[in-house]
């Protein structure tokens, strides 16, 4: 189809990219399984409901959150409360899988969306767009690509010109976040609370907060600390999350990958979004956000500009100018939420003595609408 624009991924990024693509009123080619397992959910920050706004979805992905009131940060050792945030504009957890629905509803409606359920092989770019060899052999001709595939895809190798191992190998890191979803009739009224909650130990954080009838959680610590009955050493008596020492609970292990912005964002009329452009370890809840925020940017340029390479080009010049400060904060707060000994009780006593001004003042500009941004839902 003329004109069409083809998104490589159905994660969250991929899912919001087509959405854009459509609401700027373009055709949209997705590839990638129409089914896909989403475990676990996110955080969005106020800059991630701005962006949502954007794309003209903030309501209806408001309607299947859980708003949090607070962050309160804790000291994994002896229980202490260090910190207390209020949180005034919107916050709120969603499970993925409901986030994905609302994008495939909005998008699956369109006469401009088609989807193929195979996944890139190849792709050359040619005078008047881009070939793609799909991995079931079909060719498809499109006039640009959004590689929205994730760490690992097609879209980051296409881009850098490294080899798939070459990238998987640059982003490795010794750290593994555990996840588990536990229903919150299982657990403690203190689990229901409509909070954001962080626990810093040694070498270790916790986060956990309401999702719906449950609760997300996720431990990070190095794999070195994460052998067998590691729950049992982190969750002690007389804290409040002792019942997360069960050894019944089951945790997904994730490797937590190494932060990385993409030196650059576009090649032609292909360029990337969400994890493929910038992957940043899950220390600040801003990965899904700013997947966000790439799909209401690209929004705004495809309306900006007819043409594709110049939407293309103001798109990738601005996200990957905005990107790389949220990054550079992820990969920070990632090394002091790891600080151990010494090291991590100086980061409590800080935290502690500094009221919650520390933290509202590092956390306003990672919230702060991205300035590119500008209008409302539809
Ligand atoms: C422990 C943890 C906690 C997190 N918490 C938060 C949080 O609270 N808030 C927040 O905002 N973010 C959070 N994140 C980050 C967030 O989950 C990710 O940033 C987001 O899900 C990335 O979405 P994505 O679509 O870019 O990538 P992915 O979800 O990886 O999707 C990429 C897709 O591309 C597909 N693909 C791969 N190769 C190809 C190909 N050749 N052709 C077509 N498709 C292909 C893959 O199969 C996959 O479906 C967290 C991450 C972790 C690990």
């Amino acid at each position: 189809m003329d004109n069409e624009i083809a998104i490589s991924g159905t994660g969250i990024a991929g899912l919001a990219a087509a959405t854009a693509v459509i609401a700027a009123d373009r055709n949209c080619l997705l590839f990638g399984p129409s089914t896909q397992v989403m475990r676990g959910g996110v955080q969005l920050a106020p800059n991630g409901w701005a962006a949502l706004s954007v794309l003209g979805l903030a309501q209806d992905v408001l309607s299947r959150a859980t708003r949090l009131h607070e962050i309160t940060v804790r000291s994994l050792i002896n229980s202490a409360t260090l910190a207390r945030l209020p949180l005034k504009d919107v916050y709120a957890s969603v499970a993925q899988a409901d986030l994905a629905n609302i994008f495939k509803q909005k998008i699956e409606h369109s006469d401009r969306f088609r989807q193929t359920n195979t996944t890139i092989k190849q792709t050359s770019l040619i005078n008047d767009g881009v070939n793609i060899i799909g991995k079931d052999a079909g060719l498809y001709h499109v006039a640009g690509l959004v590689a929205a595939d994730g760490v690992a895809g097609f879209g980051r190798t296409f881009i850098s010109g490294q080899s798939e191992a070459e990238v998987k190998a640059s982003l490795t890191t010794d750290k593994v976040a555990l996840r588990s979803t536990i229903h919150l009739s299982d657990l403690t009224n203190f689990f229901s609370q409509a909070v954001s909650n962080l626990w810093l130990g040694d070498g270790v954080h916790i986060v956990h907060y309401p999702i719906g009838d449950s609760s997300n959680i996720v431990a990070t610590m190095p794999k070195t600390l994460a052998y067998s009955k590691w729950q049992e050493r982190l969750f002690q008596h007389n804290s409040p999350l002792q019942l997360l020492a069960d050894p019944a609970i089951e945790w997904t292990s994730t490797p937590l990958p190494r932060s990385s912005n993409s030196i650059c964002w576009r090649r032609g009329t292909v360029v990337l979004a969400g994890d493929a452009a910038h992957v940043m370890p899950p220390h600040l809840a801003q990965g899904a956000g700013q997947s966000l925020q790439d799909a209401a940017c690209l929004m705004q340029s495809l309306t900006q500009y007819a043409d594709i390479t110049s939407a293309f080009a103001a798109y990738a010049r601005h996200r990957s100018g905005a990107v790389a400060k949220i990054t550079q904060k992820a990969d920070i707060s990632g090394k002091i939420m790891a600080f151990s000994g010494l090291a991590g009780k100086l980061r409590n006593a800080v935290i502690d003595l500094g009221d919650n001004h520390l933290i509202e003042e590092w956390l306003a500009e990672v919230w702060a609408s991205d300035p590119g941004l500008h209008g409302q839902d539809n």
